[in-house]
């Protein structure tokens, strides 16, 4: 029986597409951890070249922000934005490198929310305007023994924080308090199709960088750079925008 006019054959589709700006297809944020020197000796050179803007999640007491709080004040005034990482990087004991008293399950509450309110008046310092991102070391969002979740107290804290969870992010329904994120040493072609991923679903793609062309966990320069030069081709529908205003935008739509 053909459907009548009063009951129209069912149609089954994808959900409505999530509403970018500018009728973008897609979201990429570009995240860089841990304030290391490879950073800001390739990647911030790199993203110039491609009109880009990136978040940097700082560690606090990081080397290379120690050695040179100017160079990271200049990120700012150059449209990146400057994202919290905690003082000291705590992460799971059993990482070999974490240092004695510096662990995750040395931490409580009292002592996670007094780094983490250090973390964000260094940010202020370096003239970051709030409100202020937040990205979970180790991609944990626990402390302590227990393995009690510090998520209620970044939701304080902060406006929205990345996890380590590799997909994209759907912007209908994952939470902003532990945005799933892709590691970013990859090859060019590995890291494009992350964004053709997000493409066909219309998601967001947040890449966590570490070293580039240098440090560790390293992406090396040319596919980093591909990435950029895939990003900067394809503006139209693909919204590449820094961390903070990504989720910004996502929670005012969600709010609608
Ligand atoms: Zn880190």
């Amino acid at each position: 029986m053909p459907p009548s006019r009063d009951r129209p054959a069912r149609v089954l589709g994808p959900v409505e597409a999530f509403a970018w700006p500018d009728g973008a297809r897609a979201a990429v944020s570009l995240t860089y951890d841990d304030a290391i020197a490879s950073q800001l000796d390739n990647a911030v050179p790199a993203l110039a070249r491609y009109g880009l803007h990136a978040t940097f999640f700082l560690t606090g007491h990081a080397d290379a922000l120690r050695a040179s709080p100017e160079s990271y004040r200049a990120l700012v005034s150059a449209g990146h934005e400057l994202g919290a990482h905690t003082m000291d990087h705590p992460c799971a004991r059993s990482f070999s490198w974490v240092k004695p008293g510096f662990a995750l399950e040395d931490y409580d509450s009292t002592r996670m929310e007094a780094d983490l309110r250090e973390n964000r008046q260094e940010l202020q310092a370096l003239a970051q305007p709030a409100p202020f991102s937040f990205a979970y070391p180790c991609g944990a969002t626990w402390i302590g023994a227990a393995h009690a979740s510090y998520v209620p107290l970044v939701k304080e804290l902060f406006i929205a924080a990345r996890g380590s969870n590799s997909r994209v992010c759907d912007p209908y329904q994952d939470s902003l308090f532990e945005v799933p994120s892709v590691p970013g040493n990859l090859s060019g072609s590995e890291l494009t199709a992350w964004v053709e991923r997000a493409l066909l679903v219309g998601g967001w793609v947040v890449f966590t960088f570490h070293g580039v062309a240098g440090d560790y966990l390293t992406v090396n320069a040319d596919a980093h750079e591909a990435l950029l030069g895939y990003l900067a081709e394809h503006r139209a529908s693909i919204w590449t925008e820094r961390f903070g205003a990504v989720a910004r935008y996502v929670a005012a739509k969600r709010g609608r």
